[in-house]
């Protein structure tokens, strides 16, 4: 992109679906944010006030990147949703997606459907053993991969991902960290193999390590370490450069401003949701949720043995107690049952939910409201129409 151009973060995703052992998950990814921010999640209204507020003070060209805290990809919906939104309010800015490139074989179409123009791929090394050094595992569906066949998956994903968003016409740029202790001396060899791959352009970016995370004590790049590290990546592919991370946010409005700004927005979204939604009242005074831990909104409706109730006693939400489900099987009678046994709840949380329980269950006056992996207590307090804190990363 143009060195002048303003790229403004869309954090879309607080989910992932690796683990690098370089990254602190209580801040955002590590690919697209230089200095350990944490940024709340945003819905596709919110982006649109949020984008509506920063396009006023920012110059063209506007590149709109959909991003982290997480992985865009791991709230695929979300994701492309988005990108509509800002295609169809923008035509002229540039959408790109930072992405580990995992999911990215099976969304380069749709990305590009949605209007995004540049996949931002983010790829630690490219030798399997070295790459295990920096990632500790990768998530496919619901099954966690460990070691060098998971490193394999991750790379064979990553290449797949470069030959299809090329295909469907996307703009791919790979993002690499220089890590002094483990991939610096190879850059020639990443190059080599990402110029194989097809990709566009290369970024390297200086590696900071993160207290918490597993590489929380090795050493960071230095200036000569990337000044090292380029010279070695042109060897190769002379366009490389030295990447910049993060966005304009802060350069266009201000730390303070763009904290409120963001602030601000969370807030009226709350309350539209609050006011939007039916909350639980004198006939039915109780939420349930389908939690494994009651820690996280973290069990499908479906699988669900048994349902925490909370209630609400003048703002103080405590446990009222545990009920179980009707037993697995029975089509449309299993949800009917439900319906009796939760005849006092009117708003009822899970992690997933088909749509018959939906209906049958709404049909009896319960709001079945879906989460992914939400914390519960701000999915119980938001029930009872009280302002939760802490990052917004459910969905409805
Ligand atoms: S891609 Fe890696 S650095 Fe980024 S959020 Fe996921 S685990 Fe963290």
């Amino acid at each position: 992109m143009p060195p002048h151009t303003t790229r403004i973060k869309l954090p879309v995703s607080a989910l992932c679906n690796v683990q690098c052992r370089f990254c602190d998950r209580n801040m955002d990814c590590a690919y697209t944010a230089p200095n350990g921010v944490a940024s709340e999640t945003l819905s596709v209204q919110e982006s649109a006030r949020y984008l509506a507020a920063l396009l006023e003070k920012a110059e063209p060209p506007v590149e709109v990147c959909l991003s982290g805290s997480g992985e865009p990809l791991a709230r695929p919906e979300e994701t492309m949703a988005t990108a509509r939104m800002v295609r169809k309010a923008y035509p002229d800015v540039r959408i790109s997606v930072a992405t580990n490139g995992l999911a990215l074989p099976g969304y380069a179409h749709d990305l590009a459907e949605a209007g995004v123009d540049c996949v931002r791929l983010s790829v630690a090394d490219v030798d399997p053993s070295r790459l295990g050094g920096l990632v500790a595992f990768i998530r496919t569906g619901k099954r966690s991969m460990r070691g060098d066949d998971a490193m394999q998956v991750l790379l064979s994903q990553q290449k797949k991902g470069v030959a299809e968003a090329r295909h469907n016409g996307l703009y791919t740029t790979v993002v690499v960290p220089v890590v002094p202790e483990i991939n610096k001396d190879h850059m020639a060899e990443i190059a080599a193999t990402l110029k194989d791959w097809g990709v566009d352009a290369l970024e390297l970016v200086p590696f900071e390590p993160r207290e918490k995370s597993g590489l929380g004590k090795a050493r960071p790049a230095t200036k000569e370490d990337m000044e090292e590290a380029l010279m070695a990546a042109r060897s190769v592919m002379p366009s490389a450069i030295i990447g910049s991370l993060g966005g304009d946010v802060v350069s266009l409005l201000g730390e303070e401003n763009a904290a409120t700004l963001l602030r601000g927005i969370k807030l009226a979204s709350q309350a539209e949701a609050v006011t939007d939604r039916p909350m639980p009242d004198l006939d039915r005074p109780y939420v349930a949720v389908a939690t494994s831990d009651g820690e996280a909104v973290d069990v499908h409706l479906g699988h669900a043995e048994t349902l925490l109730i909370y209630s609400n006693d003048n703002g103080l939400v405590t446990l009222h107690e545990a009920r179980k489900t009707p037993p697995r099987g029975g089509g449309d009678n299993r949800w009917s049952a439900l319906a009796e046994i939760l005849s006092d709840v009117k708003v009822l949380i899970a992690a997933g939910a088909g749509d018959n329980p939906r209906t049958i269950l709404a049909d009896k006056g319960i709001d079945v409201r879906v989460y992914e992996d939400a914390p519960l207590q701000g999915a119980v307090l938001y029930a009872f129409g009280i302002k939760p804190k802490g990052r917004g990363k459910g969905k409805q």
